[in-house]
């Protein structure tokens, strides 16, 4: 019997998204990633006396765009509060936060499962300041702080307890992870810490509905992370429970030198943060207008892109998935379908010859010199029969990327138009099937699969530029007369 026969692992996931503004939630300093060590850091991120901090509305719009994005409810009357504590890389001695007041309520995260796609409900949305960064393996004697990350602005985005395995955790985080990229609110950056995930585990007995004691591992750091340290846990539990331990509620942190996790702190009854409203930050309201403004800028969202492709263009699942799985593929597609309704095409292209070029060149859409229309020219030109799909695709393709003109001026210039000029055909038709007769009379005797041989000779001769339906065809008139 395994576990999962006996126990149910419960997990809720708290991630951290860095926003994408450029300067932080409270003040002008720059939000640039890898600058030198405590350069960003004015008198107000250090919290001097004296200083007044501003609200970024820029990083407003963003946490509103995303709580729009996850059909969360906005809260119009915000604002933010002091949580005290301290250490040492947090220079003012408190954090700002939405604590108790979220300017995003509930929502939902639409994932895919192996048996289909499910939300994972949200707690919350809100916002607060990053903290800086102890380092520690730099100094043999001395933790070294950078204070730069201090300020910058984050979304936090709080599930209920409603994700029940690590591939679905596995799945949140890639979801979460497009959607912030898609709407362009944050980098997704993982490896540059942009996004971070807190993974709360517990497990139950199957059937019970009373949640179980948690641990919380901190600051997974990636998605192959967040998995592992999901797993390592759930059966870390098990296997204490099995043998008459109780889980302890603890803060854990995941070791991914040896994908497990270990404790760093029980969970002290957590009430000695002293939130207050800080006093320096006025309150702010959101008007009706501003969030409709906000809605106005919201793209179309992958989900519903994906089944949109699907039901109007005929689409597979998972070609429509390939092509939402970042904006640029669908921006992409999307300019390409203004000039030609061969979505299927299209797709493939895109899918096929065109993701083949760019791994080859290691670019993105941004690099590639495409235009769409042109390439929905290319896509005429095979369906027209005038040249192959695999001429078009190894040929014609990389040389019109090079700027060398249009599909057809270029298919001519390289004298690559397939002859769909019977009387040419005919010749070599007449050619291959004289060199060899025997085949012709095992075709005759009912040997059809032939047919496939004929072509290719026919191809051969007429080096590559034979259109192939019109040889099938002619050649199936000829030796069934
Ligand atoms: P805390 O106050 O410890 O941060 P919260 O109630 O705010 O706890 O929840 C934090 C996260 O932990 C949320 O994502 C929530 O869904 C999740 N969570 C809460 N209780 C459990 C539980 N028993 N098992 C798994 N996840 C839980
Ligand atoms: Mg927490």
């Amino acid at each position: 019997m395994s576990w999962n026969d006996k126990y149910e692992a419960v997990i809720g996931l708290e991630v951290h998204a860095q926003l994408a503004t450029n300067s932080k939630l409270f003040c002008g300093d720059s939000t640039a990633f890898g600058a030198a060590p405590n350069t960003h850091i004015s008198p107000i991120t250090m919290g001097h006396p004296g200083t007044l901090p501003k609200t970024n509305k820029k990083a407003v719009e963003y946490a509103i765009k995303l709580g729009l994005a996850c059909g969360c409810e906005i809260e119009k009357d915000n604002y933010f509060a002091r949580k005290n504590y301290f250490y040492p890389d947090l220079p003012k001695g408190y954090q700002i936060s939405q604590h108790t007041t979220p300017i995003c309520k509930g929502g939902h995260v639409t994932i895919q499962t192996p048996e289909g796609e499910r939300q994972v409900q949200l707690n919350r949305i809100h916002m607060e300041e990053d903290a800086g960064k102890s380092i520690h393996d730099l100094d043999e004697h001395f933790t070294c702080i950078d204070l730069n990350r201090a300020g910058t602005p984050l979304v936090e985005i709080v599930t209920e307890p409603d994700i029940f395995s690590a591939e679905e955790a596995w799945s949140y985080v890639t979801e979460i992870r497009r959607l912030v990229r898609w709407i362009g609110i944050c980098d997704g950056n993982m490896e540059e810490g942009s996004l971070r995930c807190d993974a709360n585990v517990s497990i139950r007995l199957k059937g019970e509905t009373k949640l179980g004691t948690k641990v919380e591992v901190k600051n997974l750091n990636s998605i192959r992370n967040v998995k592992k340290a999901i797993e390592y846990e759930i059966s870390r539990m098990v296997e204490l429970v099995e043998n008459g331990g109780k889980v302890q509620q603890q803060t854990r942190s995941f070791d991914a030198s040896t994908d497990t996790t270990f404790a760093i702190r029980d969970k002290e009854e957590a009430n000695d943060y002293r939130y207050f409203p800080d006093p320096d930050l006025a309150p702010f309201h959101l008007t009706d207008t501003f969030i409709q403004s906000i809605a106005s800028t919201l793209p179309a969202l992958p989900a519903d892109l994906k089944k949109k492709y699907q039901l109007d263009f005929g689409l597979s699942a998972y070609d429509a998935g390939q092509l939402c799985d970042e904006k640029e593929t669908t921006d992409f597609f999307a300019s390409v379908i203004e000039h030609t309704r061969q979505y299927k095409a299209v797709a493939n292209w895109v899918l096929g010859p065109i993701r083949q070029y760019q791994n080859e060149h290691g670019i993105g859409f941004a690099e590639l010199q495409l235009a769409p229309a042109l390439l929905a020219e290319l896509i005429q030109l095979v369906d027209d029969g005038k040249v192959s799909f695999s001429v078009a695709s190894s040929k014609l393709l990389p040389a019109v990327i090079s700027g060398e003109g249009s599909p057809l001026a270029i298919a001519e210039k390289m004298n690559l138009l397939q002859v769909s000029d019977t009387n040419e055909l005919e010749t070599w038709i007449t050619e291959a099937l004289e060199s060899m007769p025997d085949k012709v009379t095992e075709y005759r005797k009912g040997k059809k699969g032939l047919i496939g041989l004929f072509v290719g000779d026919v191809k051969k001769r007429s080096k590559g530029k034979a259109d192939p339906k019109l040889v099938t065809q002619l050649l199936e008139q000829k030796l069934n007369q």
